[in-house]
């Protein structure tokens, strides 16, 4: 039977969690557990897929097509299991749930309240979907205090008590800070965000606590005393110079190590932790660097792109270099003369994106990649841009546009209603609901015999994650094709355009999907392996 972990975060948000979480999920791994990783967001919204990247950071696709919070993509990453739609919840989803039930009577004509509807409605998705797990690790979203979060902390309380001790433990992520002006860690926040949960009765049984310097025994044994808590369940977080150290350092902190003492666990086997440590020299160690520009549009937070940049960081772990991420807000690329901002980079990607605005900017870095022949990585957004930049410049069609910003006489991008996935027709309308309406989740893509992706995936079909509404416009692909744009990549009916390519270039790929979404650090994805590679053959010549 399957036993949750509960992380809950106090005294600041951002430290963190769903980096926790992931790296405890893989060091039970690293001890022959078998882990799901799960994600509970107290905001309102139903799912990520409408909220504005700039404030909540990038929206992670799964494979079944749910949007979800990034901390998920951490989960993938870490872990190698692949998400599902049954990993995240929101508010907004859970309320959205238990009023449907309510309207369809399903409630008997009881009174719907917090407790116990929606605190039940909670439990029964942390325990839902679960098969031979032998750990669910639960993230609760937000801090201890927030309001929105009463009733998922209510809710596994709850849990705590049913299942009892041997089941559950709370986990709980706090801050020690350094006060510069007193030359010293400071404990109080940690002890009253514990007091904050305490006074929902929840005793967290493991602290771990971020701090910037060494927390000295003194200092935990100080925590553990008001915290009721052993010390050595305190466990020092230190910050550190890559996510992928953190498993490392959680071990030597010995998080893992209590988690198995508090549920009276001997490991299944004696946690290896080699492939981390490679990773991490590898990282540490690179035998060159290349320099990519990522021109896009949510530049002002970093967290828009994660996968991105995870995957570019990959494609150099695999490469063994590092890779030097110059971000460029494409508008700049709308004022004349500025191309000179990707002079002498070795790459340029354009990645996903929404609107217009911008737009015309990631056109003209597109144009710069194609006419001087610097290696281009079109994903999704980049991969239209580019074909109507090709649709204007090498077609002729100058009218060439996609519908997503407005009506068009030349629809080179365009909105489909209708498509296929596996033998099932998936519909949806022109003016539906711009939430959860677009075509999500893995689909499957037939590779040109020889074209460049085919050789670089070294197989036939391959099935990559989607969240876009508009579609590459079938209809122009003769015109493209006649001008050297090969539609190297097709949906296995041959109606949906997944993949460009510019054979005589040195490396120019579009992609209708996101496959930063599927690059983890031991397998990272062939295309960014790839991409990096050609960057340090443009090293070589720049
Ligand atoms: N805005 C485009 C679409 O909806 C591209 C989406 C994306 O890049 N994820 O098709």
């Amino acid at each position: 039977m399957a036993r949750f972990i509960f992380i809950t975060g106090g005294v600041v948000s951002s430290l963190g969690k769903g980096l926790a979480s992931a790296a405890l999920g893989a060091l039970l791994q690293a001890r022959g557990f078998k882990v799901r990783l799960r994600k509970l967001d107290p905001y309102l919204n139903v799912d990520p897929g409408t909220m504005s990247p700039s404030q909540h950071g990038e929206v992670y696709v799964t494979n079944d097509g749910a949007e979800t919070d990034l901390d998920l993509g951490h989960y993938e990453r870490f872990t190698g299991v692949n998400a599902r739609k049954s990993d995240s919840t929101t508010t907004g989803r859970i309320y959205s749930d238990v009023i449907a039930k309510e309207r369809r009577g399903d409630y008997l004509g009881a009174t719907i309240q917090v407790i116990p509807h929606v605190t039940d409605a909670i439990k029964e998705f942390i325990q839902s979907d679960i098969a031979d797990e032998d750990f669910v690790l639960c993230e609760i979203g937000g801090t201890v205090g927030d309001i929105e979060g009463l009733p998922y902390l209510e809710a596994i309380r709850q849990l705590g008590n049913e299942l009892g001790r041997e089941r559950t433990a709370f986990v709980h992520l706090t801050l020690v800070p350094y006060i510069k002006s007193a030359g010293e860690l400071k404990t109080k926040p940690t002890q009253h965000s514990v007091k904050e949960l305490q006074s929902v009765g929840i005793q967290p049984d493991i602290l771990l606590c971020r701090t910037e310097r060494e927390i000295s025994p003194e200092a935990r044994r100080k925590i553990g005393l008001f915290c009721n808590i052993r010390q050595e369940a305190v466990i020092q977080a230190l910050d550190v110079d890559t996510i992928y150290h953190v498993p490392i350092s959680y071990h030597e902190q010995g998080f893992d190590t209590e988690v198995m003492r508090h549920f009276g666990l001997q490991s299944k086997t004696k946690p290896n932790l080699d492939r981390w440590r490679e990773v991490v020299s590898n990282l540490r160690h690179p035998e060159g660097e290349v320099t990519i520009a990522v021109v896009g549009k949510y530049m002002s937070v970093m967290d828009s792109y994660k996968s991105l940049a995870e995957a570019l960081t990959h494609g150099g772990i695999a490469n063994r270099v590092r890779v030097n991420l110059k971000w460029l807000d494409s508008e700049i690329f709308e004022a004349p003369d500025t191309v000179h901002h990707l002079e002498g980079v070795h790459g340029i990607l354009v990645p996903g994106g929404f609107g217009e605005r911008g737009a015309e900017g990631k056109i003209q870095a597109a144009r710069f990649a194609r006419e001087r022949r610097v290696p281009y990585f079109g994903i999704c957004f980049g991969m239209q841009m580019a074909v109507i930049e090709a649709a204007r410049n090498l077609v002729g069609i100058k009218e060439a546009n996609s519908t997503e910003f407005g009506p068009t006489s030349e629809p080179v991008v365009g909105l489909m209603t209708e498509w296929m996935r596996g033998n099932v027709l998936e519909k949806r309308k022109a003016n539906g609901d711009l939430g959860g309406t677009m075509r999500l989740g893995a689909y499957d893509c037939a590779l040109a015999p020889d074209s460049r992706v085919r050789d670089i995936y070294g197989a036939p079909m391959i099935s990559e994650r989607h969240r876009h509404r508009y579609e590459v416009n079938i209809n122009y692909k003769d015109r493209l094709e006649k001008v050297g744009i090969s539609f190297c990549g097709m949906s296995p009916d041959g109606e949906l355009p997944e993949m460009i390519e510019i054979p005589d270039h040195p490396w120019f790929i579009g992609v209708q999907f996101h496959p930063e979404l599927r690059s983890r650090p031991f397998e990272p994805h062939p295309l960014f392996t790839a991409f990096v590679r050609a960057a340090i053959e443009q090293g070589r010549l720049v």
